[in-house]
């Protein structure tokens, strides 16, 4: 009854005893030393690298120990320093990491979009912007993460691939939860990936492995790409070591990311029309749900300390939005338990609320 609920994210998952077995086996090399066909000479790395680009319909792939890294490579690999690249507002390239748009990082210039209520493009607005010229890359984040996992749809993926190749523009795709976007929209990942020019994924989200993400796009951005991985310090050597794990993930895990999807669903349903102070921002789409507490008149920290008492932590995406992630290691059982407890603390915040 007292377990805590973790929901902070799906970067808490921890990789199993299999996984971890297939370390043990794995071949290992330099992924920093190139081979004669220029890729790295860890063997383990190259196998991730062309599961990864099979699987996402890409001619290559690159392994890199975060997402953040990998964006970033990514981006420039397109887009030259100073450029004027096109970024949704609430993009995690662009409220987190940041560092391609810093004065003192790569100094780029925003064209900001806004996705709409459903998680689309408003496609005229996006023209307007890529007429006025200059913009040398487009980015797009599916799922969608600050805006509760929403799984942009292949059409729509189209339609901004469509729009944007029309003024020459490639597109760069933040994939952090691509898989989770493919299981939410029942598509392959290749079916999403085809409407961008670059995707990145995490393997170490709801995937479960420790470490890593990968990088898919054609060889030539690939080869800029390693080129620029190597400057920005995040090549990892025996980099084996991480990626026998994501070939682990990527052949076991995928499959059950359904259950997370399925458990924020569950919570969603449970407290639908029930709740009388705090309110659900959207049906979840895939493994996040957002909670808005402003009518609680509860801060930020207020908030956390109240969910914490009742054995439940998330994370606050802006000062009134709290989020729930279900990931690998939360089963039915606990999303029930989190949902009657989230009822029970709506209850007494209404009761604050009324008093
Ligand atoms: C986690 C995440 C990233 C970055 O991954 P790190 O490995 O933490 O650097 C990028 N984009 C989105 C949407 C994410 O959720």
């Amino acid at each position: 009854m007292n377990r805590f609920i973790d929901l902070i994210s799906d970067t808490i998952t921890l990789p199993s005893q299999e996984m971890l077995q297939t370390v043990l086996t794995a071949q290992l090399g330099d992924a920093g030393r190139m081979a004669d066909d220029g890729r790295g000479e860890d063997m383990t790395t190259r196998r991730l690298e062309d599961l990864a680009a099979e699987m996402t319909g890409k001619e290559a792939a690159l392994f890199f120990p975060t997402g953040t890294i990998a964006n970033t490579a990514g981006i420039l690999s397109q887009a030259k320093p100073a450029s004027r690249i096109l970024t949704e507002e609430r993009q995690h390239i662009m409220v987190v990491e940041k560092l391609c748009y810093m004065e003192d990082g790569f100094r780029m210039k925003p064209a900001i979009y806004q996705l709409t209520e459903e998680g689309g493009f408003d496609i005229p607005a996006i023209e307007a912007l890529l007429k006025e010229g200059d913009i040398r890359l487009a980015l797009v984040e599916n799922t969608h993460n600050f805006s509760g996992g929403k799984c942009i749809s292949v059409e729509q993926m189209k339609a901004f691939y469509d729009i944007c190749h029309k003024y020459h523009v490639p597109v760069h795709m933040d994939g952090a939860r691509l898989f989770n976007a493919a299981e939410g929209l029942s598509c392959t990942p290749a079916d999403i990936c085809r409407y961008t020019d670059s995707t990145m994924f995490c393997i170490s989200k709801g995937l479960g492995a420790p470490m890593g993400s990968l990088l898919c796009s054609t060889r030539a951005v690939i080869d800029e790409a390693r080129r620029l991985r190597s400057l920005l310090g995040g090549t990892l050597r025996q980099s084996g070591v991480a990626a026998a794990c994501g070939i682990y993930a990527l052949q076991h895990n995928v499959k059950r990311l359904k259950e997370d999807r399925q458990n924020a669903q569950l919570m969603y349903s449970m407290l639908g029309g029930k709740l009388r102070c705090l309110e659900m921002t959207a049906y979840p789409q895939s493994d996040i749900l957002i909670f808005d507490f402003s009518k609680s008149g509860l801060d930020q920290e207020e908030f956390d300390a109240r969910c914490k008492e009742k054995g439940l932590r998330g994370y606050h995406v802006s000062p009134v939005e709290y989020r729930f992630v279900f990931h690998l290691g939360i089963t039915e059982e606990d999303t029930i338990l989190a949902a009657q407890r989230m009822l029970q603390l709506d209850e007494e915040l209404f009761q604050r609320m009324r008093a």
